[in-house]
């Protein structure tokens, strides 16, 4: 693992300049018109998605990036029924892509920022531990590798109701957390990294009400919510073991441990953390965080009734 301008993000080897790739492929950047639509990161620079590229070795760009790229795009092309038909792991892939391409970016910045960052996430040696572990199933996009039995990540697939929605792509990630979502026309993927699938089953019961169904976009925004909020009160790091290799193997197996028994898997809930998250994530609908708290046992909710059942909403009205 390498935070370096010049060795491929994914096998280490030296690169030269011109090997580099997209973090957001070109398809994503030509269906949706992002080349020049800016992104800002975390010492407040400006760049574009176009821009946004990192070191990469030919080996791993036309054998391992290329191929994935090329898969997606056409799942994505067939809505959310070709994205619940892709492979897990590939969608792991895809996403811990562009994850761990927006992380190299920003650690090569805060080398040489233009605004120093007050806690850099390159010195504190929990997050440097985390990504080293990420590393390592990422691993898995290059290396013939199983998981014994989990998948690093929590995934969510939804489907976004046209009605209100007038945005076809929307992107956000949380370096420290990991987690992520992109939205793809209809579908929002919402997906939380290195958590071995304990935060989807943490809102199992969320997730399945919502199968079925077409989101309006502010429950698409609190369904975001509640994940962004459980990443961040995620307590544990996994860590992840090679098998040793037998002669005969074609690939390695990973296993993984979770140190519960130290820690807490999350730590507490707090009402005025969750409801921050969620005025943020409301912020197009500008809901400020005393309406979200009116009935403070009970935040606002657009997904779930008072019965904690699925509500269905075609259009947002707003409430005075
Ligand atoms: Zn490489």
């Amino acid at each position: 693992m390498q935070f370096s301008d010049s060795h491929c993000f994914l096998c280490g080897a030296h690169t030269s300049p011109e090997n580099r790739t997209p973090v957001f492929a070109s398809w994503l950047q030509d269906r949706y018109k992002l080349r020049d639509k800016e992104l800002l990161l975390l010492d407040k620079s400006v760049t574009t998605f176009g821009e946004l590229t990192i070191p990469c070795c030919d080996t791993c760009h036309t054998q391992h990036v290329i191929p994935l790229e090329e898969e997606v795009a056409q799942a994505a092309s067939q809505g959310i029924a070709g994205l619940q038909a892709l492979e897990e792991e590939k969608l792991f892939h895809w996403i811990g892509k562009m994850y761990y391409g927006t992380l190299v970016t920003e650690l090569i910045k805060e080398a040489d920022p233009l605004i120093m960052p007050q806690n850099p996430v390159s010195e504190n040696p929990k997050m440097l531990g985390k990504f080293r572990e990420f590393f390592k199933v990422l691993q898995s996009m290059r290396v013939p590798m199983v998981f014994s039995d989990f998948i690093p990540c929590s995934l969510f697939l939804l489907e976004v109701s046209p009605t209100e929605d007038d945005l076809p792509f929307e992107y956000q990630d949380e370096l420290t957390t990991m987690a992520f979502s992109i939205k793809l026309g209809s579908v929002a993927i919402v997906c939380t990294l290195l958590d071995n699938g304990i935060i989807r089953k943490a809102l199992g019961k969320l997730y399945h009400l919502t199968k079925q169904e077409q989101l309006h976009p502010i429950q698409v925004a609190e369904f975001k919510a509640r994940v962004f909020y459980a990443a961040y009160i995620f307590n544990v790091v996994p860590e992840y073991f090679e098998r040793p290799l037998k002669p005969e193997d074609t690939h390695l197996t990973l296993d993984t441990i979770i140190d519960d028994v130290t820690n807490e898997i999350f730590n507490p809930w707090e009402m005025s953390a969750y409801a921050h998250m969620l005025e943020e994530m409301l912020k197009p609908w500008s809901i400020r965080e005393k309406e979200i708290l009116a009935n403070p046992p009970q935040p606002i909710s657009f997904l779930l009734d008072a019965q904690s059942n699925f509500q269905h909403m075609e259009r947002y009205q707003k409430m005075n």
